[in-house]
């Protein structure tokens, strides 16, 4: 019995760090037919957020952006827009088609936030907001002029018109007081107030999903979907008027902006979350809120790794067993970690580099483990991205009838554009779970920016055509 213990320890000893990573995290491994089951269950949820009777308790909340079309090329003019909600905020002054070209020209300005700002009292963040937009257009000498502004702000709220949304709960690193069920725009004009000599007209509130997919659409009128794998994650696409119970009309089609972020709040995902989900949502600013989120953006994934990472080095599997200070410590590890270990020449080095910046000391199979955590959190959360697009994607093409569906995703977020594998399997995922559609991926370079001027466009095409 002795010499088979050994035996037994030996071969532990000596087994392949992959395999042994994959058996740990099986839960983590989603097959097709789970990611088909996700797929299905955000069928339903879409279907439920649609729906006037079933809206006020479903998890994802499919809002109404009141963007009825994408850009038809005659937009132009000069905007001002403001993007808040992602990695940075940032100012921008956009120049939409120069007598027409299809061009689009911008300068912009980032402005750090800091927690204090995000988490303090809700009248300083739109004050900060403010005032940066005063510090912009006094040094691009725009202070005389009378400009439309598009605001891009990235959390939930209910709209009932273009230039108003009611905050419906922060999300990600937000959490200001005195903002939640109130109309952000208000917010930002009264602290514009403050400014007297500015002259600035807010048209649109816009989401980074619904920017993303304007942006896309000036160049590809295929698009109809716009989707983020930043710092949050969710998506937009233009739903059916004869569909949205919450809006009068059935003529035409209105963008929606799906919150899939919320997808799971609900209890529906329970079976796929693992005790470390739970763990990281416990000890998140929003416990129990975004949930499918948390499984999936650029805040999170990091965090998700140095959970399984300490649990795995408290069982005797990494490190010899002995843990860091740094892995003990919340957030130690970032997303732009995970990227960088994932990385296919540079992965193995920067790992080994990244986890002794850590206070560790790994082996080379230590590194290659790490390496496989990292790569089944990341696969993990492409393809439930991908499940939950590709439902948008076959509900588009069952609301035109078609067989087959020809469109257009358009795509932002830092997730997404700095880690090297993940579009690659997202495309691919998607391909396999909505074979009936031709998905083309479009990339927007700040898409949530020039998509508030696109939007905004539009708007005051409207506003003038109403003053006539
Ligand atoms: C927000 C969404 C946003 C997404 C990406 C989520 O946390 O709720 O409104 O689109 O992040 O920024
Ligand atoms: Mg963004």
């Amino acid at each position: 019995f002795a010499v088979h213990l050994l035996a037994s320890y030996l071969t532990k000893l000596k087994e392949d760090p992959i395999k042994k990573v994959d058996r740990f995290l099986y839960h983590m491994r989603l097959s097709d037919e789970t990611l088909l089951e996700i797929m299905a269950r955000f069928q339903a949820e879409m279907e439920k957020g649609l729906r006037k009777d079933t809206n006020p308790t479903a998890a994802v909340k499919m809002l109404p952006t009141f963007v009825r079309a994408i850009p038809d090329g005659s937009e132009h003019g000069e905007f001002l827009s403001l993007d808040l909600g992602g990695s940075k905020f940032r100012v921008s002054k956009v120049q939409v088609s120069e007598e027409g070209k299809h061009k689009v020209h911008m300068e912009s300005q980032f402005y750090p936030v800091t927690g204090e700002i995000t988490r303090g009292n809700g009248s300083q963040l739109f004050e900060y907001v403010a005032d940066c937009l005063a510090d912009f257009m006094e040094a691009k000498d725009l202070k005389q002029k009378e400009l439309p502004l598009g605001f891009t702000f990235s959390f939930p709220y209910w709209q009932t018109k273009l230039d108003e949304g009611v905050l419906l709960s922060w999300t990600k690193k937000f959490k200001a007081r005195g903002v939640q069920d109130t109309d952000v725009v208000s917010h930002l004009r009264r602290a514009l107030q403050k400014h007297p000599d500015l002259h600035v007209d807010i048209l649109a509130l816009v989401s980074d999903t619904v920017g993303t997919m304007m942006t896309c659409a000036y160049d590809d009128p295929y698009c109809e979907v716009g989707v983020i794998i930043g710092t949050g994650s969710n998506a937009c696409y233009m739903e059916d008027m004869s569909n949205i119970d919450l809006v009068e009309g059935d003529e035409g089609r209105m963008c929606i902006n799906t919150e899939w972020g919320a997808f799971g709040d609900d209890g529906v995902l329970e079976d796929i979350r693992t005790e470390f989900d739970r763990e990281l949502d416990l000890g998140s600013l929003h416990p129990g809120k975004q949930l499918f989120e948390k499984m999936i953006s650029g805040l999170y994934l990091g965090e998700l790794v140095r959970l399984i990472l300490l649990k795995m080095t408290r069982a005797g599997l990494l490190f010899g067993g002995k843990a860091s200070c740094a892995l003990h410590t919340k957030d130690k590890i970032e997303t732009r970690h995970v990227a960088a270990m994932e990385k296919y020449k540079e992965g193995l080095a920067n790992t080994k580099e990244i986890l002794t910046n850590l206070g560790l000391e790994p082996s080379e199979a230590d590194c290659a483990a790490v390496q496989q955590v990292c790569t089944i959190v990341s696969f993990r959360s492409a393809n439930l991205c991908a499940a939950a697009l590709a439902a948008i994607l076959t509900r588009l093409r069952e609301n035109k009838k078609l067989v087959r569906l020809r469109t257009t995703v358009g795509v932002d977020g830092t997730l997404y554009k700095t880690h090297p594998q993940y579009p690659k399997r997202l495309h691919k995922v998607v391909r396999k779970l909505a074979p009936n559609c031709d998905v083309r991926f479009l990339l927007s370079e700040s898409g949530s920016t020039k998509g508030a001027a696109m939007v905004t466009a539009v708007a005051s095409r409207v506003q003038a055509q109403r003053k006539q």
